[in-house]
């Protein structure tokens, strides 16, 4: 068994679809359960129906799902002709319940809070987007079996950020899972969606998806989970701000959740932990090239990794000093992690000193303001905005040299395998 992911960016367009037919095509020989993200941008664009949808805009709300609508008819009627079935838009009736579902959720008015809400509607982004892919592969003679993840994947009320049910969600697989795999070579459902005991829909966090493949992966002892990307596999760096990036073909659960928590964009951090507990390798593997070896992440050591380089903007530096010069207590340090629990909010770098702690926090202005607020209790607080945070692991001088030159450094912090420096811009 083998679990493979596809994003948004495989499925965005109907020649996008009809390659990852052709990946799928040629991986017949074992069971593979399929997990597929909304089309391309489509969350970003449900999520302005919610917000029209609960600023009382209804007609704005429902005009915007026309659009998402439209796209996915036509999307789906092309696809539909591709495969020698033409009939138009009108002939697609697999898609009509989950927008009249929609539809009538607009109509009313709202009365529960936000964060409900968008789950109700953000979900059918993958709906849609896995009801259309098995469609057409079952058309072309690829049979698939499609199911609704929300019947599988049980998670508290937590809406927009919902946790696991790991328990309920093993006793799903096996009684739903499984047995479609008795008849089933492949089987496809959505990711980054699931539902509470309520029968409700729930999100598990933006780009969740990652995330719900490894959770299957884990639950079905998959020999390994592959995410299908658009780039080669993972990189060093981000190529648009560092020309030398290369592509690294082996690197080992802890390097990623290291870069991920760094700020690193690769892999959704939560990915990494269910394929952990099982060893269970990821491959991370372009799907405009699949013939190309990608990224092997595995549970052994590495020898020789490039440096890494991750860049986190939007930093906000909050120093804080104690009023009287006393010096920074047990006291003081512990009062400074309870505002940071209190506020759900994590500093990305810490220092202190004699009488002052910095640390450094991403820019989410609400919570910037509280920590703040908060913190003059004890402290002269000054704040520090629009910085950067440079982070290379396995860092050399010259790396280092070359892309702090012309730049101020504001903080820095270093271990013999990490280097962070606080940056007031990037080269
Ligand atoms: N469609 C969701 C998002 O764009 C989940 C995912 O793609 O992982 O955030
Ligand atoms: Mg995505």
């Amino acid at each position: 068994m083998k679990v493979f992911k596809f994003g948004g960016a495989s499925v965005s367009t109907v020649e996008r679809i009809m390659n990852v037919a052709a990946i799928l095509q040629s991986y017949q020989e074992e069971p593979l359960l399929v997990v597929i993200s909304a089309m391309g941008k489509t969350t970003n664009a449900l999520e302005k129906v919610v917000a029209a949808f609960y600023a009382r805009e209804k007609d704005q709300a429902l005009e915007l799902f026309q659009v998402i609508k439209q796209q996915h008819f036509e999307i789906a009627a092309s696809l539909q002709e591709k495969a020698g079935h033409p009939g138009g838009e009108t002939n697609i009736t697999y898609l009509s319940d989950f927008f009249t579902e929609v539809e009538w959720l607009l109509h009313d008015k709202p009365v529960r809070d936000y964060d409900y809400y968008y789950d109700q509607v953000v979900c059918i982004g993958e709906l849609l987007s896995t009801a259309i892919v098995s469609h057409y592969l079952n058309v072309i003679g690829l049979s698939n079996a499609l199911i609704d993840v929300r019947d599988i994947i049980r998670t508290d009320n937590a809406f927009r950020d919902a946790r696991i049910n790991w328990k309920v969600t093993e006793e799903k697989v096996h009684e739903r899972i499984l047995p479609l795999f008795q008849l089933n070579q492949m089987v496809i459902t959505q990711g980054f969606i699931g539902s509470t005991d309520e029968n409700e829909s729930t999100t598990l966090g933006r780009e969740g998806s990652d995330y719900t493949a490894a959770v299957f992966a884990n639950l079905l002892n998959a020999k390994e989970l592959t995410i299908w990307k658009d780039v080669q596999g993972v990189m060093n760096a981000d190529p648009k701000l560092y020309a030398a990036a290369t592509w690294i073909p082996d690197l080992n659960y802890q390097e990623v959740i290291e870069m991920a928590y760094y700020g690193a964009q690769v892999i959704h951090p939560n990915t990494i932990k269910p394929l952990q507990n099982k060893n269970i390798p990821l491959q991370v593997r372009s799907f405009i090239h699949p013939g190309d070896a990608g990224t092997c992440i595995h549970n052994q050591k590495i020898r020789h990794l490039p440096p890494i380089i991750v860049y986190k903007n939007n930093q906000v530096l909050v120093e804080m000093k104690s009023k009287d010069y006393s010096f920074v207590s047990e006291g003081l340090t512990a009062a400074v992690y309870q505002i940071f629990e209190s506020l759900k909010f994590k500093p990305n770098l810490t220092q202190s000193a004699a009488i002052s702690v910095l640390c450094v926090v991403d820019e989410h202005p609400e919570k910037v303001e509280e920590l703040a607020l908060q913190a003059t209790t004890h402290f002269e607080v000054t704040l520090k905005r629009n910085l950067h945070l440079l982070t290379i692991r396995h860092y050399n001088e010259q790396v280092l040299e070359e892309l702090i030159k012309d730049a101020t450094i504001v903080l820095k912090q270093q271990t013999p395998e990490t280097i962070q420096v606080l940056i007031d811009h990037v080269k």
